[in-house]
Formats: C-alpha cells, structure tokens, sequence
C-alpha cells in the first residue's frame, strides 16, 4: 500500500472571488466532507496533513517580485495598484480581500507536497486546492492568482529531479507550459478541449518548446463531445509512452475534472468513469505523484470524481452508494455516473476521425511512430 498525504485546510472552502464565481470554496468542502463521510482518511497508509504559507523566496520561484508586491497590497484593499495591468478585474479575476492568503496557501500547500515526496517521506501527495495552472509570472489569469504547480516544479527542478507534468484538465495548461517551454528537465503534456472553442486559446499541437525544450512540450487539442471512449484513446496513445520515455523522478499531475460532461463551462463528454479510469492510468505511471486539484464547476461532479481519485491514490474502494449523511445534505445517490452523455452517431464518427488525425500528428512530432 502505497503512503499517501492528503493536504487540507478548512481554510480553502472559504469564499474567495464571490458568490457568484463558478470557482467555489464549496467543490473543496463537499469533496473532504465525502471523503471524510467514507472514512478515507483512517486507513494507516494516510496521512491529513495540514500546509503552511510559502515564504516570499519560494512564490518568487516563479513570480515577480513586483507581481507578489502587487498582488499582497491589493489583497490587503490598497486602491493605486493598477490592477487591470495584472490580469485582475471584474469577470475571472476579481480582486478580493485576503486573496494573498488564500492563493498563497494553495502554494504552500504544493511546496508540502512536493517536499515530502523529494524527502521520500510519501509516495503521494494530493493537493486538492491547486492546479492554479494558468497564472504567470506577473499575470492572473483564468481564476488563478498564483501558479501553485509552476511553483512546485522549479522547487522540485532545483533538487535536481526530473519531473512529468500531466494536465487533464479541459483547460490547456498554459502557464505551466510557459514556464518550462525553453528546458528539457520538465517535460509537459495537456491533453484538453481544443484552444479553438475554449479559453486559453492555446495548446495546439504544434506547441512543442523551443532551444533545449524543444520536444518538452505536449499538446492534445480535442474538439467537443469528445467522450470517455475517445479520449482515453487519445490518452493512451501519447502520454503513457512519452512519460515512460523520459522516465521522470516525480510525476506532477493536475487533475481538473471539468472534462465532465456535466460541467458549465466546457463541451468534452467524459463521465466519472472515464475519470477513474485516468487516474488509474496516472497512478500506474508513478512511483512518486504530486497530484493537483484543478478546474471542474459542476458542485455535484467534483467530490466524486476526486473522491474516486484518492480511492485509486490509497488504495481503498467506497460504497457505491453516497453515505446517507452526504445524501441528505447534498442529494445525489451513486458514487459514480449512471448514466452516460447522448452523443449522435455521426457525431462521434467525425469527433473520433478529428482526434485520431491530431493524435497521429502529436506521435510524429514526438517521434513515437
Ligand atoms: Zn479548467
């Protein structure tokens, strides 16, 4: 059984970016809540550990300093920072009290994860607060201030190891791809709904690195509907054999679930099967595993699907039915979908032909064929 660190603060279900911002405090609060209801935490191999903020010296692992200054005073409600200049205003990003803190924590909490794995103290670690993937250096940028795996990665870089990162988010993983688009010591696959028709607008397949990176950089661009069938074809095709090519020291992972079919924000098609069935492929492909939260805004579909998650992570299967307690706060009765997407016939057809031509582009520019 493999020893496995759950990072947790009730600090992270608070309200951050308002009540009305699909990035609730309430996915965080649901999952420990199901977790917690299935006794996921009892076994011995667990461990809830709870993180600390980063120092200013760690954030600046990757941000500016004149962007940590920033994004401190803002926090703090100081008005003659001109915001706009780093990504902050109303929509996404909205500036809010306190919000130094909070992102701040979800870096600490990356870092803890990221150090016991270097210390051989774990062989998993999940932070389910972060995946802040797309922040930049001096950017906030879709619903992430600062950049809590690009953070974690230049620690662990500095150590000398050599790291996977493997984004399944439905977002492209921009600014962690950015971060590391010019080295060879990290390599970098998304695998998401296609810049075409989803914000960040990027992540084509063409995106390979550049100088020593060149080749570091992954891209799996996918168009809509593209269901649990089709994707974990797609899935199996790149990211098994391009990781155990580079044969990394640790693997790095953000594991949005807002592939959901479900989900308010994007157009794939995956059910928590499909879920599970990448985390079971993840959790393979890993001796150590620094596993991220991420993306996913439907509040009934995010508890599961990382719940499932860190059943695969630990090594424990739940109930299939919800706990009663769960149930009757939330409602909802299975652990996993039962039922599954309509998708058209010719639909599928043509998504199926889209997604075996840019995955057969992607293995030729990697040189897997
Ligand atoms: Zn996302």
């Amino acid at each position: 059984m493999r020893k496995v660190i759950f990072l947790h603060s009730p600090r992270f279900w608070q309200q951050s970016f308002g009540p009305n911002h699909p990035l609730r405090g309430e996915r965080l609060q649901r999952t420990y809540e199901l977790l917690d209801e299935y006794r996921a935490f009892e076994p011995e191999n667990v461990q809830v550990i709870t993180p600390t903020p980063p120092s200013e010296g760690e954030l600046a692992l990757f941000h500016t300093q004149e962007y940590i200054d920033a994004v401190r005073s803002l926090s703090k409600g100081e008005t003659h920072i001109p915001s706009a200049r780093y990504g902050f205003g109303p929509g996404d990003n909205p500036v809010f009290t306190g919000m130094f803190e909070s992102s701040g924590l979800k870096v600490g909490s990356a870092l803890r994860g990221a150090k016991l794995l270097a210390n051989l103290e774990c062989e998993i670690a999940f932070s389910y607060s972060g995946g802040t993937h797309h922040a930049g250096p001096a950017l906030a940028s879709g619903f992430c201030i600062f950049n809590d795996a690009a953070v974690a990665i230049h620690w662990l870089i500095d150590q000398g190891l050599r790291i996977a990162y493997v984004d399944i988010d439905v977002h492209h993983g921009d600014g962690v791809q950015d971060a590391f688009y010019a080295t060879d010591k990290v390599l970098t696959i998304s695998l998401h709904q296609s810049g075409r028709t989803l914000f960040p607008g990027t992540g084509f397949v063409d995106e390979i690195g550049v100088d020593e990176g060149e080749g570091y950089s992954v891209n799996i661009p996918l168009p809509p509907y593209t269901d649990d069938e089709i994707y974990l074809w797609a899935f199996q095709q790149t990211v098994p054999p391009l990781v155990e090519r580079f044969k990394p020291d640790i693997l790095v992972t953000q594991l949005g679930v807002d592939t959901h079919y479900f989900d308010p924000l994007a157009r794939l098609a995956l059910t928590t099967h499909g879920h599970k069935a990448l985390f079971e492929e993840l959790s393979r492909l890993s001796s150590r595993w620094l596993a991220l939260g991420g993306g996913g805004y439907d509040i009934d579909v995010v508890p599961r699907s990382w719940t499932l998650a860190f059943g695969i992570m630990s090594g424990q299967s739940f109930p299939e039915e919800l706990p009663p307690d769960y149930q009757a706060k939330y409602g909802g009765k299975w652990l996993e979908d039962h039922q599954s997407p309509r998708i058209d016939e010719n639909v599928k057809r043509l998504t199926r032909r889209s997604v075996e031509e840019i995955v057969n582009h992607a293995r030729e520019l990697h040189g897997l064929v």
